[in-house]
């Protein structure tokens, strides 16, 4: 249950019903909200002069509901806006790991040439083996700073545990929770505590009400600037690496306030695949494509058959432009 108290309500009473709703408290300019298990239904009725407006919910999809708010969460990344209103389909790009300074800056090169916004790149990479490059960690981030500030980019990179967070905070301009570790207490708890912005991506094994439930960890913590991104599935399909779930992507159209971005490199597993799957996702209609590029894909360190060349990349930029012409999405 959402309630939203009356302005003035006074500070014993707002301690008194969080304490015995168990609740959540979200300062706004004007009022406070609470935010409940949805198993509540109703509050007891001493409280009820104090309270302006409430939702109930059949799940604990709430904050992130269109029942509760139908307006699209907007990101305001200064340059480049994300979701709300807007009709921006932002364009991610960037390797998969920071590997090199001189890597990492022709990545920066790439989207300047082409007027895009964002440059992803892992530098603490979850992997699935001990064995394999884990990513160069601070010295990482630091590379990704220099090209923020050369370049004047904003950068995107993730979290692999909550440790690094004041880190990933200082030098990115969004916060990445990577597919293994968006069950992570600590990262979600930690990433709720600031307002940076967190692109949070979906488990391969979880549902969607997992996923947004994951999102209202972030989101009743007083964080509202969150970004879902759907990356594939698991299925019984072993041809390609997962399944990209774009009925999921349009239930969450539907059914959720929070800007989407697709990861069509994730789910594909291999370059081939990529282009003609990133045209189905900007048809969607979705906020922002993140897609994997390498100035040379054979080399690199993590990802390597799925990373598109620089070639590939601004050919399939090129390829976006009269699809997004014809729905009115601009490419950003
Ligand atoms: C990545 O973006 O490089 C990555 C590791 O993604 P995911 O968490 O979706 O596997
Ligand atoms: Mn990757």
């Amino acid at each position: 249950m959402i309630i939203k108290l009356k302005k003035n309500t006074e500070p014993d009473i707002l301690d008194k019903m969080t304490k015995q709703l168990n609740a959540f408290q979200i300062k706004q300019e004007d009022f406070d909200l609470l935010i409940t298990s949805s198993g509540i239904k109703d509050v007891p009725v001493s409280f009820e002069k104090n309270i302006e407006e409430q939702w109930v919910f059949d799940s604990d999809m709430q904050l992130s509901s269109q029942s509760f708010n139908s307006n699209k969460t907007e990101i305001d990344l200064g340059t480049v806006k994300i979701g709300g209103s807007t009709n921006n389909t932002v364009l991610i790009g960037g390797p998969c790991s920071v590997e090199s300074e001189e890597q990492i800056r022709s990545s920066a090169e790439l989207l300047k040439e082409l007027s895009l916004s964002i440059l992803r790149g892992g530098c603490f990479k979850p992997r699935t083996s001990p064995y394999s490059f884990q990513g160069l960690g601070k010295e990482g981030l630091l590379l990704l700073s220099k090209m923020r500030d050369e370049y004047g980019l904003k950068i995107i990179s993730e979290v692999r545990d909550a440790t690094q967070i004041k880190d990933v905070i200082e030098h990115t301009d969004i916060i990445q929770i990577g597919a293994k570790a968006m069950y992570d207490q600590g990262i979600l708890r930690a990433c709720a505590k600031t307002h940076k912005p967190v692109m949070i991506k979906r488990g391969f094994g979880t549902s969607l009400q997992e996923f947004t439930q994951a999102a209202e960890f972030v989101l009743s913590g007083g964080n509202p600037n969150v970004i879902l991104c759907e990356r594939g599935i698991r299925t019984f399909e072993t041809k390609t690496r997962f399944t990209l779930d774009l009925c999921g992507v349009a239930w969450l159209q539907e059914y959720s306030n929070l800007p989407i971005i697709l990861d069509p490199s994730h789910a594909m597993g291999y370059a081939y695949g990529v282009p003609s799957l990133t045209k189905a996702c900007l048809a969607m209609g979705v906020d922002g494509l993140i897609i994997e590029a390498h100035p040379n894909p054979k080399v690199a360190k993590s990802d390597a058959s799925q990373q598109l060349n620089h070639s590939e990349f601004k050919k399939l930029h090129q390829e976006l432009q009269p699809l997004a012409k014809s729905l009115g999405i601009n490419i950003l």
